[in-house]
């Protein structure tokens, strides 16, 4: 299939001639009412009660214990694996296929990554990869899991749901309660994804979601910890927070703390949001069908939900047959202005995780050379209405 035939189907979509990004916010509902509520209030920093609603909201739709807001979904991440507890030296798995964040998140933990394969399923972590290269490498003692030759504990694995596609949470969970490795799940990209009926980043010990402009709902930026006890959650609030003892006018943290909070603003913004994502879940699956189709019977392979998982669908995707077809969709395509581009390059090709320790990347090379992200929201905003 020629580029033309794309760029011909996303127009129709969209109904317009102007630039089409690959994915931009949709403001449906109160999202205007809410902010002006904070602006009028005052209330548009760390106190105010969006934050507490905002968290509610997620955890009656997530069905976690306990959702702490944050600033960011890389600052979710930071706070997710500290409380998993790990520390300065330690190796943490994660797929070389991912967004730099998850990789800044454990390095500013003092952590280092090892990089292992992707599902060709999910395109997110492998459990085989994982079980693989713990079987050669790692033994269980007293102390937890150590790396043989560095005698480093590999404490946690971080899977990615990869645009959205939940990895196969069950083996993976398998394989690290054998290991005694904690899992913290990159859901970022995953709000609104299920596993076999169950929110993504509620499987794992913890779950770190985002709320950048770009994802699937946005709070301008802001982020997630979801948490699996109210009292995990409680504390993870308190760490984001300062670590401050409430008190009226008394200062005492009581250990060291971030300043992660979620602004009031944003999270109004949030409660909006969260408000219509059936909506827009709905919408993203019908347009995922419609790509589907279109694709159907061409050289081109659209990335589909796992059996296994319900998707939020937040970035289509298609497969080339090699890369000089991939490397002309791509410039064509947004020659003719719609917005389409590579995935991410694997993180142990970026200067700063090269020594880092791999694993076999066949599939994650591969996908690496071979996948087009697709324009993906459902319906665009046209500015003028606004
Ligand atoms: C977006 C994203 C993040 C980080 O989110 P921010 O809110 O931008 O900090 C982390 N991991 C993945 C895989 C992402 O796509």
């Amino acid at each position: 299939m020629k580029a033309t035939s794309i760029v011909e189907f996303v127009r129709d979509t969209y109904k317009t001639d102007e630039f089409i990004p690959l994915h931009a916010p949709m403001f449906d509902g109160n999202e205007k009412a809410y902010v002006m509520e904070t602006i009028e209030s005052s209330f548009v920093s760390s106190v105010g009660k969006f934050v507490d609603e905002f968290e509610h909201k997620v955890e009656a739709y997530t069905g976690t214990p306990k959702a702490v807001a944050t600033v960011n979904g890389t600052a979710a991440l930071h706070t997710a694996l500290y409380m998993a507890g790990v520390q300065r030296g330690d190796f943490v798995i994660t797929q070389a296929l991912t967004f730099v964040a998850t990789c800044n998140a454990l390095y500013h933990m003092g952590a280092e990554p090892i990089f292992v394969d992707i599902s060709p399923v999910s395109l997110g972590i492998c459990p085989k990869a994982v079980e693989l290269f713990l079987d050669e490498h790692a033994e269980v003692t007293e102390t937890g899991c150590i790396h043989k030759k560095t005698g480093r504990t590999i404490k946690a694995v971080v899977p990615m749901h990869t645009f959205g596609h939940p990895v196969d949470l069950d083996h993976l969970v398998s394989v690290c309660q054998k290991w005694n490795i904690v899992i913290v799940e990159d859901a970022a990209e995953s709000l609104g994804s299920f596993y076999k009926g169950k929110h993504t980043g509620t499987i794992g010990n913890f779950g770190a979601v985002s709320f950048n402009g770009n994802k699937i709902i946005t709070t301008g930026g802001g982020g997630m910890v979801l948490c699996k006890s109210s009292e995990i959650g409680i504390r993870t609030k308190h760490i984001t927070t300062t670590a401050k003892i409430p008190h009226p006018y008394e200062f005492f943290h009581d250990e060291p703390g971030f300043n992660y909070r979620m602004p009031n603003l944003n999270a109004a913004l949030g409660c909006a949001q969260i408000e219509t994502i059936d909506t827009f879940i709905r919408e993203k699956r019908v347009l995922a069908e419609k790509y589907d189709e279109l694709f159907k019977g061409t050289d081109l392979q659209f990335v589909k939900e796992p059996e296994y998982a319900q998707s939020n669908y937040w970035l289509n995707a298609i497969i080339c047959p090699n890369q000089s077809v991939r490397n002309e969709i791509i410039s064509e395509t947004n020659r003719m202005g719609v917005m389409t581009r590579p995935v991410w390059k694997l993180m142990n090709k970026l200067p700063m995780f090269k020594n880092c320790l791999v694993g076999d990347l066949k599939y994650s090379n591969w996908i690496e050379g071979h996948l087009i992200n697709l324009p993906s929201t459902p319906k665009l905003i046209i500015t003028e209405s606004l």
